[in-house]
């Protein structure tokens, strides 16, 4: 038998958050950010889902190209930008856009740019507190005309930045980032682009011209204590397995490696055949829920590479064979990320090339 771990991705539901998401911010228009493998559920097939989309966002020219081969013909932006010189004829020759947020860029753009045929579009990023990527607000005037000095370079780039702390609705740092990119760039031309999702779930003032989506897409919130669902949005990844053991234990027996767990009572525990070999995480701690046969159960014992032990106590149905979601509809992602210490893309991010990925809907 081939292994069981199946990643189920729901194109309905991807369709639906892109959908929820226009709803949210209907005056804006929507980059569909699918880096890292569109957050693990598969580049193509999630850029085919979402064609309803403006744009597409990337951290890979390798990615871009991707999306050209798979019959992508929107709009592709490098979020993390082009480093390199052999980097600006790819961009042209896949018809792709570009971030720009160092100096280390512009003089390649200024020394290499030359041999460009055509104009390319840019996207000039502000760090506007984040300090990650960004040229400091005061640059600005002096970037937009060393751009404006450069025929290869397409007029009014988009003016962008990125938020450090949107996922907490009340935060000052949020405030503060939108006022100076605000400051910075008021009367230029060009359109705006500052939200990523929890923007676009909780700072509508800074929607603006381009929202940049990646994790509300595929139904996964980064807000404390809330889930995609308590948005409208729907998880697009289902996780499943199933048990290929079911075992009798005795009171005080302990359970996998290290036997830090013992059963508290003589009881039946279920072997599923996953692990952190398949990308569910090693640091789930006992007790994070699963599902067996639709019903909830808690994990106990150490997640080991290729398997996790299941308490059955209140499963006497369940038998070898029956099915162990580990995460998805009813059973969020982000429940099981916060009880192993990490977020919902980590793990969606994180499944291995062993695990098999279908897709419904
Ligand atoms: C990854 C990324 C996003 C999307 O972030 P989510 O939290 O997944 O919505 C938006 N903008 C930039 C620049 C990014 O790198």
């Amino acid at each position: 038998m081939s292994r069981a771990t199946q990643a189920t991705i729901h194109l309905d539901a991807l369709r639906h958050n892109l959908a929820r998401i226009r709803q949210l911010a209907p005056r804006s228009r929507v980059m569909a950010v699918v880096k890292a493998d569109g957050y693990g559920h598969g580049l193509e097939r999630v850029a085919h889902a979402l064609e309803g989309a403006d744009a597409f966002g990337v951290a890979a020219i390798g990615d871009a190209e991707r999306l050209r081969a798979a019959g992508i013909s929107k709009r592709v932006v490098l979020l993390s930008g082009f480093d390199e010189a052999a980097d600006l004829p790819a961009l042209q020759r896949l018809g792709i856009e570009s971030v720009l947020h160092h100096e280390a860029q512009l003089r390649l753009l200024e020394l290499d740019g030359v041999s460009l045929d055509a104009p390319l579009r840019l996207w000039l990023k502000l760090d506007s507190g984040m300090h990650r990527l960004g040229f400091p607000p005061e640059r600005l005037a002096e970037v937009r005309a060393r751009l404006a000095a450069m025929p290869w370079v397409a007029p009014e780039p988009v003016l962008m930045t990125h938020f450090a702390r949107s996922d907490e609705f009340e935060a000052e740092a949020t405030r503060e980032q939108i006022a100076r990119f605000e400051a910075a760039t008021a009367g230029l031309p060009g359109a705006r682009s500052l939200s990523n999702s929890a923007a676009v779930l909780g700072w509508p003032q800074a929607h603006a011209d381009w929202i940049r989506p990646g994790g509300a897409l595929y139904g996964i919130s980064v807000v404390e204590a809330k889930t995609g669902a308590d948005f409208g949005l729907r998880p697009a990844m289902t996780l499943t397995t199933r048990l290929i053991a079911v075992n009798h234990v005795e009171a005080g027996e302990p359970v996998g490696y290290g036997g830090d767990w013992r059963a508290p009572e003589s009881m039946r525990i279920g072997i599923a055949a996953i692990g952190y070999g398949d990308g569910y995480p090693r640091h789930a701690p006992p007790d994070t829920r699963v599902r067996v046969d639709g019903r909830d159960a808690g994990i106990v014992g150490r997640v080991s590479m290729d398997l996790m032990a299941i308490d059955l106590r209140q499963l006497p149905d369940a038998r070898v064979g029956s099915a162990v979601q580990l995460w998805g509809d009813g059973l969020p992602i982000e429940a099981v990320a916060s009880a192993a210490g990490t977020i919902g893309y980590e793990l969606s991010c994180g499944l291995t090339r062993r695990v098999r990925f279908v897709e419904s809907g």
